[in-house]
Parts: C-alpha cells; sequence; structure tokens
C-alpha cells in the first residue's frame, strides 16, 4: 500500500486540522480519538509517512520507533494508566479494519477493558 498523503493523520501533522494534543516529541504525536471507546482513548502516530505498522517496523529508522514507543509510554503515564493498567492496539489491514492509512497506536484504558477481544473463526470471512 503506497502512502496517501491526503489522509485524516497526515492532515492533523500538517496543522490542516485540529487536534487535541496530548503530548508530542521529535518522532510522535498524540491525541485524542475524536470517537473514544474507553474514558481514555489515545492515539500516537510517528511524524514519518508509514501506512501501517508493518511499513513502519520495517522502514522506520531505529531513532523514530525508539521515539514512539517511549511517546506510548509518556502517554500512559500522562493519563495516569500505570498502576490501573491499559490496553496498547494497532490495526493493520483489512482484516482487523484499520480505518484510517497512517500507522497509529490506540492506548485505551481508565476502566475496565474486559477480556482481550470476541474470539474470531475464518468462518468470519
Ligand atoms: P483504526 O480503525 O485503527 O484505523 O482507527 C482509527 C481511529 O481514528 C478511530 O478510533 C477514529 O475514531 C479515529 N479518528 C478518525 N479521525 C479522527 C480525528 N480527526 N481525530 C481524532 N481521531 C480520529
Amino acid at each position: 500500500m503506497t502512502y496517501d498523503p491526503e489522509n485524516i493523520f497526515a492532515k492533523i501533522l500538517r496543522g490542516e486540522i485540529p487536534c487535541s494534543k496530548v503530548y508530542e516529541n521529535d518522532h510522535a504525536l498524540a491525541f485524542e480519538d475524536i470517537n473514544p471507546l474507553a474514558p481514555v482513548h489515545i492515539l500516537i502516530i510517528p511524524k514519518g509517512a508509514y501506512v501501517s505498522s508493518a511499513d513502519f517496523t520495517n522502514q522506520a529508522t531505529d531513532p523514530e520507533i525508539a521515539g514512539f514507543m517511549r511517546a506510548c509510554g509518556e502517554v500512559a503515564t500522562r493519563k495516569g494508566l500505570d498502576a490501573t493498567g491499559y490496553r496498547m492496539l494497532s490495526n493493520h489491514g483489512v482484516d482487523a479494519h484499520q480505518d484510517v492509512p497512517h500507522y497509529h497506536v490506540h492506548v485505551i484504558g481508565g476502566c475496565d477493558l474486559g477480556g482481550m477481544m470476541k474470539k474470531a473463526t475464518s468462518a468470519n470471512r
């Protein structure tokens, strides 16, 4: 998949549309999800143009990856989730229903999140 510079997170990075910023470092931006699934729901995106987790882990430099992962941890700490716990997840591609084609990690918490996910089978496709 080639990177589409008109995706909504690219527009947020360029400041063309607003976001509710939580944290930023040299390599990552974190902001509130517009449709939160829990009391805390933050998205962390790399500043570089990466479509998905596969693209990011294959192509990004070590400093980009380190900066991105540190941002994920920093967001959880700033949101007070370290003691109570949280879930980090990233959807990659069609089977995972990735909606926005700019790599992102969801940090979700602030309540009991229940089990990991509903059991999935190949009958779902
Ligand atoms: P995914 O299905 O993993 O690609 O998730 C995309 C996420 O982006 C969803 O949770 C949306 O609610 C969120 N989202 C879409 N547009 C915006 C926006 N403009 N600001 C913040 N979050 C957004």
